[in-house]
């Protein structure tokens, strides 16, 4: 049976297109401009409810949202959410006790502009998705590519950087590094000319695990403390010369853009799936009976500097072959420790067909073949001015749990 919308005096959150109905409340820090101060929140329709402020009033109890970012409330586990979305979901309900007090909590969503909900302490970035994996092998090494044995046999990844993850609406600059023209040889030094966007999905880790152990199903489950849509910016001509051989850098490390509300495992619950058809079976540690991918719908797209605005691909999260539990037990697996804090990407989440595939890369078949928009015109990668939004659904039958937008413009 498929699960019910839990009603809400807060009508909009009622609608069956909106993202925030009462069973979704994710996590986020807001700025509100009138007062000039952040707040954590939770988006409920059109509104936030003001967390810091409803702990301030005894409304709530003390959950840490005084702090203005999560991380000391992500830092208290699943217990801690279950109870605070408990409370929530009473206080917000059609039925409300409270409709006087909690009022005084909520302001209308359009009045906040989003902040960093969280200080990110690290951030890994996987490559978690086979179409998209073996898409870019193909485009790089020729059609008969392969991916390698290893790709089938633990989630591949690399170690990104934290101090360059922005929220929603901030501007990308563009790159400069070496570039290397096959061509003629040369080595230069100049903006990158192959700049692109890689839609995923982002692992937030609440709870901490000490360097030299390693996690099971559960724990690791118990670790994660929700997800947001990701934009893996890469500069895939920087990406080209210097990815070989211990893999990207430069091209990868100028710009991650997350979405700021984070969307908890107990929203993402009644949207779990079995994780794909296995070509190998993987080690036990992976735990792979117990594995599972989301069914979120994920669309981008792109606006030009006119505001045209062309819907460029649309793809599903259950597209990824690895589940997130099975990324952070890899990636604890070894003994590096993991913190409050701590970021994970998918590795961009490409679909099978043409039209669903998650970066510009794949695309245009390597600037192969044109992206025609909507106003005639054509991109194979992205120009200055243009903007990139990703929005994530997932989608029952009386209600959709939204993820909000994604979205950063690129600038000289
Ligand atoms: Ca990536």
């Amino acid at each position: 049976m498929s699960p019910e919308l839990i009603e809400s005096f807060v009508e909009e959150a009622n609608n069956i297109q909106c993202n925030f109905p009462l069973n979704n409340l994710p996590f986020g820090v807001c700025y509100e401009t009138d007062k000039k101060k952040c707040f954590s929140g939770t988006a409920i329709g059109d509104k936030v409810f003001n967390l810091t402020h409803a702990e301030e009033l005894d409304l709530i109890p003390s959950f840490g949202f005084g702090d203005v970012f999560l991380n000391s409330f992500m830092s208290k586990g699943p217990s801690a959410r279950k109870e605070i979305r408990k409370i929530l979901q009473d206080l917000l309900s059609d039925n409300s006790k409270k409709k006087g007090e909690v009022e005084r909590c909520l302001l209308p969503l359009n009045n906040c502009d989003n902040f960093k909900a969280f200080e990110i302490s690290e951030y890994t970035d996987f490559y978690s998705c086979k179409n998209h994996a073996l898409n870019a092998s193909k485009i790089i090494r020729g059609e008969n590519a392969e991916l390698s044995r290893n790709w089938y046999n633990l989630p591949v990844a690399y170690n990104g950087r934290a101090s360059s993850v922005l929220t929603t609406g901030s501007d990308i600059r563009r790159p400069t590094g070496q570039i290397f023209d096959p061509d003629s040889g040369v080595i230069k030094f100049e903006p990158t000319r192959k700049l692109d966007f890689e839609l995923e999905i982002g692992t937030v880790i609440g709870g901490n695990l000490s360097v030299g152990e390693t996690l099971g199903f559960e724990e690791a489950e118990n670790l994660i403390f929700g997800y947001v849509l990701l934009n893996d910016w890469s500069a895939r001509d920087m990406q080209a010369w210097e990815y070989q051989p211990l893999g990207p850098f430069l091209s990868k490390s100028f710009g991650t853009s997350i979405s700021p509300w984070i969307i908890t495992p107990e929203a993402l619950e009644p949207f779990k799936m079995k994780t794909p058809e296995r070509e190998f079976q993987l080690l036990p540690h992976f735990e792979d009976d117990k594995a599972f991918v989301f069914d979120i719908d994920l669309n981008v797209t792109l606006i030009e500097h006119s505001g045209t605005e062309t819907d460029i691909l649309k793809t599903n999260s259950k597209e990824l072959y690895y589940s997130p539990v099975q990324q952070v037990i890899h990636h604890a697996s070894a003994g590096c420790g993991i913190s409050t804090g701590d970021l994970m990407g998918s590795g961009t989440i490409s679909g099978t067909e043409e039209g669903s595939f998650g970066c510009m890369l794949e695309l245009s078949w390597g600037g192969k073949k044109k992206i025609v928009l909507s106003s005639g015109k054509t991109r194979d990668f992205l120009e200055d001015n243009d903007t990139i939004v990703f929005k994530g659904m997932a989608r029952e039958r009386e209600f959709t749990v939204g993820f909000g937008s994604c979205s950063g413009r690129i600038v000289k």
